[in-house]
Parts: structure tokens; C-alpha cells; sequence
């Protein structure tokens, strides 16, 4: 069979996976349709583009999971993180880069590299045989997401994500929420308390949809057509279409008994459903929204009990392809259905910058390993790779699945450690601890 590695797509993801693969001494093909083929975001034909943000958010590696994502990247070589350390811009403690000059260097060095050829001209069809990793990001081309869907399912490939925020289970004020799913359905205990709920009186309520209709929120970019229309509308909108809307949607109060007043009657009610199998995160049902981040935390924290919420990601709508992951893929990134091909990148369901270089890190050295005749385990749970990896192929709530951030709630706990708010210091330099501990091990199993 040939050894050469194929790589569909030249972004964050693409150009890492290569740089990993190529530095294992495989030959590497890089198939990227830019500059013949142009997307709606993309500006240049450069390999890596950032399509908007100039930044890689923070670059704390003891107090923060996208830190830990920079530390663990660096500590394999990353060369995402290499060109963003060449290129940084004083930005207090986020890594921020001269986008240009970024990009650029990321071309370079893989045009430079004596195991790497680029190809220009956009890929339709998936390949019958060799190895090959698909890393088209968000805005995957049409004729290949048409080929994509075909395989999989039309089903098992969106094209718009529709985020309802997520908060972290320990913010929630228990003392106003209570567990329980509607008309307590469930054959067990833990299916009948599924839910987080939250109450609202009438002037909450009021004051809620008055909140929402005045937030700042934003636009679609242009060519981002607004096909979301379709089964899920942002809770703006609806509110937008009446003031009752809400009421009767997802925030109706029947089939609930506030079991820290039962003799009360909510006027509407919020339910949280558990979005992890470690039961650390929950989203907000049917919250999807196009308001700014900053108003969705003051509105959202109007809700009772959510008053001291600590959001693990916010909402949001946005153009974006992504396989349903936790049925597709193996823990290796391989379609289980056809395993010649590894996905990798934001179309794997993460998102962000960080997370698609780090998925294109592992995605790189997974193919070559098997190329090379090695095996590779997957990355260890308790690194910030192997938590995203992990959730993402397996750990997430499959039925609801959408894009993920990396971030604490997906670790999971290190016992003896105080919960809360003023716990979080030592909790989270411990997740990062451990974590370094663990992706050192694996690496140097590598080496
Ligand atoms: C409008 C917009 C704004 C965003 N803003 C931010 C932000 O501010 N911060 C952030 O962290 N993330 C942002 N994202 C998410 C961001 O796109 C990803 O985080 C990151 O770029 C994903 O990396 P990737 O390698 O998976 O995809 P990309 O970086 O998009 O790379 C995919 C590559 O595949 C190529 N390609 C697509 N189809 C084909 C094909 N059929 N054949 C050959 N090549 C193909 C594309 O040209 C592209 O170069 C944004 C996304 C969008 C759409």
C-alpha cells in the first residue's frame, strides 16, 4: 500500500497534522483548494489562515485549559505554536500573533520541508484507498460535504452548529434549582432527575424577555447564509415573535414541581440537561442565540440560581460543518466505517484555533504511526488533548452533540480537592499538573 500521507484541507489542523507526520519521516501530500477555490472567511492562499480572531486566547498553562492546549503542543513541537511564539503581539496574557506574518511562516516552513508537498485544488470525492486525513474545517466545500454526507448519513454531518451555553454543574445555586425531568419520565432514578431546572416568577420572567430583547447581538457574515432557520430558532428571535413564546417553548413550566416550594406554581421554567458523561457540565435547552458574549452572561444570570453561573462555553449560531463525532469516529479519529480516513480539526466538532491544531497534531501522528507500523494509544484522558479527544469521540452526550471548547468541566476530578468558587485556584493548577504529568508519559513513550 502507498505510505504517502494525504492531507485534505491546509488549515490549523491540516498544516499540524503535517508538520507532525512529516517530522516522523512520512511523506506527506497537503491538498489545498486556496487560493483556486475561495471560502466566505478566508482572505489569502496561505496554509493556517486565521479566518477572523488574531488571537489563541490565553496562554496560562497552570489556570486555564487553552494555556494547557499551548503547553502541550509546544512540548510536542507544534508548529502552530512555534510560528505563534515567532510572531507574537503584546496582548497581556492571550497569544496573540501578526495574522499575516503567521500564516506565512506556517507556509514556509512546510513548503521548506523536504517530506511535505502542497497541492493546490479543492478534493471532492473520499478516496477509495491510502491513507488520508480530511481537515476542511468549518467551511468544508460543497461537493466534498455533499460526499461526506453521503457516507455518513445526511443526518451525521450539520452545516450550521446551534450552541446553547454550558455551565459548569458546581455554579449552579441548588438551593433554587431543583433535579427533575419533565413528568418525571424515566424508568430509573437518574433518567427521572435528569434535568436542572430553574424558576421564574411572572416579573422575572418579564423582566428576562425584556433583557433579551435589548441585548446587543450579532450579525451573520455575509455568504453566511442564515439557513438556521429551520427547528432552531435563537431564543431572541423567538422572544422577538412574542412575549409569550418562550413560555410555550422551551421555557414552559408544565410537568415540573419546584421541590423547594411545591405549593408554588413556576410561571416558566429553564431546564439544564447534563451535557457529559462526568456530569460536570450542563447546557441550557434550547438557548441558542446570537447575542454578544458579554450580554449572555448578564441576561443568563437573571435566571434564578444561575446567579453565580460560570459558563464553560456560551451560545451561539454559526456556518459550520461538523461530523457527529461520538458515532463516526474511533478514538484513533479513523470513520470507523471506512478507516483509510482520519478527520481532524474544527469538523471533528471542537472548536477554535487551539483546539483544531491540536486535534491535527494527533490526528498527524496517529496516521503515521500506522504507516510506520506502530501503534499509537490515543492521548491520555487526564491531558488536555486526550479530555478533548476523549469527549469528543465518546465522553459527550451523543443525542445533542455540538462543538466543543476545551475546558475544565471536561477533566475529570482530582479527588480530595474543595469544590466551588474558592477552590478553583488549587483545583485547576492540579488538572493542569496532572495533566503535563500525563501527556510527558505519553510522549515520551513516542520517543
Ligand atoms: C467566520 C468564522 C470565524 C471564525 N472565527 C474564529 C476566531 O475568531 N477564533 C477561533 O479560534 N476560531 C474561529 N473560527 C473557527 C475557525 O475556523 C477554526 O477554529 C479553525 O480555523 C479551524 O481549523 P481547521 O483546520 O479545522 O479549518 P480551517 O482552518 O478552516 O482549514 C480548512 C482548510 O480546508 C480547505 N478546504 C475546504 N474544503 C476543501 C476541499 N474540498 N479540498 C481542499 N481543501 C479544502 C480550506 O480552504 C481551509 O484552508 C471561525 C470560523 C469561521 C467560519
Amino acid at each position: 500500500m502507498d505510505k504517502t500521507l494525504h492531507i485534505i484541507g491546509g488549515g490549523m489542523a491540516g498544516s499540524e497534522a503535517a508538520w507532525q507526520a512529516a517530522n516522523m519521516g512520512v511523506q506527506v501530500i497537503i491538498h489545498e483548494m486556496r487560493p483556486k477555490v475561495e471560502t466566505f472567511a478566508h482572505r489569502t492562499g496561505n496554509l493556517a489562515e486565521m479566518v477572523c480572531s488574531n488571537s489563541f486566547r490565553s496562554d496560562d498553562d497552570e489556570q486555564n485549559a487553552v494555556g494547557l492546549l499551548h503547553w502541550e503542543m509546544r512540548a510536542a513541537n507544534g508548529l502552530i505554536m512555534q510560528m505563534a511564539g515567532r510572531h507574537r503581539l503584546p496582548a497581556g496574557g492571550a497569544l496573540a500573533v501578526d495574522r499575516d506574518q503567521f500564516s506565512e511562516s506556517v507556509t514556509n516552513a512546510l513548503h521548506d520541508h523536504p517530506n511535505v508537498t502542497v497541492e493546490y485544488g479543492e478534493i471532492t470525492e473520499l478516496p477509495e484507498h491510502g491513507h488520508w486525513i480530511i481537515a476542511t474545517g468549518p467551511l468544508t466545500s460543497q461537493g466534498l460535504g455533499a460526499a461526506i454526507s453521503a457516507e455518513t448519513g445526511a443526518d451525521a454531518l450539520a452545516f450550521f452548529d446551534a450552541i446553547a451555553p454550558i455551565v459548569y454543574a458546581e455554579s449552579v445555586d441548588m438551593n433554587v434549582a431543583w433535579l427533575q425531568s419533565r413528568y418525571d419520565k424515566g424508568e430509573t432514578e437518574e433518567e427521572q432527575k435528569a434535568y436542572l431546572n430553574c424558576p421564574m416568577t411572572k416579573p422575572q420572567y418579564e423582566a428576562f424577555i425584556d433583557a433579551l430583547l435589548a441585548a446587543d447581538k450579532t450579525e451573520f457574515h455575509e455568504g453566511e447564509t442564515a439557513g438556521y432557520f429551520d427547528g432552531c430558532l435563537p431564543i431572541e428571535v423567538m422572544a422577538e415573535r412574542g412575549r409569550e413564546t418562550l413560555r410555550h417553548g422551551p421555557m414552559k413550566p408544565v410537568g415540573l414541581t419546584n421541590t423547594h416550594a411545591p405549593e408554588n406554581k413556576a410561571y416558566a421554567v429553564v431546564q439544564l440537561r447534563r451535557d457529559n458523561a462526568l456530569g460536570t457540565l450542563y447546557n441550557i435547552v434550547g438557548f441558542q442565540t446570537k447575542m454578544k458574549y458579554g450580554a449572555q452572561t448578564d441576561v443568563f444570570r437573571m435566571i434564578p440560581g444561575l446567579q453565580n453561573a460560570s459558563f464553560a462555553r456560551l451560545g451561539g449560531i454559526h456556518r459550520n460543518t461538523f461530523l457527529h463525532s461520538p458515532t463516526l469516529l474511533d478514538d484513533q479519529m479513523r470513520l470507523k466505517s471506512r478507516p483509510h480516513i482520519r478527520f481532524a480539526g474544527q469538523i471533528t466538532g471542537v472548536e477554535g484555533y487551539v483546539e483544531s491544531s491540536a486535534m491535527g497534531l494527533l490526528a498527524g501522528r496517529f496516521a503515521a504511526a500506522e504507516i510506520l507500523g506502530k501503534t499509537l494509544p490515543t492521548a491520555p484522558q487526564d491531558s488536555a488533548m486526550g479530555a478533548l479527544i476523549h469527549h469528543i469521540t465518546g465522553g459527550a452526550e451523543a443525542k445533542t452533540f455540538q462543538p466543543m471548547n476545551v475546558n475544565f468541566g471536561l477533566f475529570r476530578p482530582v479527588d480530595g480537592l474543595k469544590g466551588g468558587r474558592r477552590g478553583r485556584k488549587d483545583r485547576y493548577k492540579a488538572y493542569t499538573d496532572r495533566a503535563k504529568e500525563a501527556f510527558s508519559e505519553w510522549l515520551a513513550d513516542q520517543s
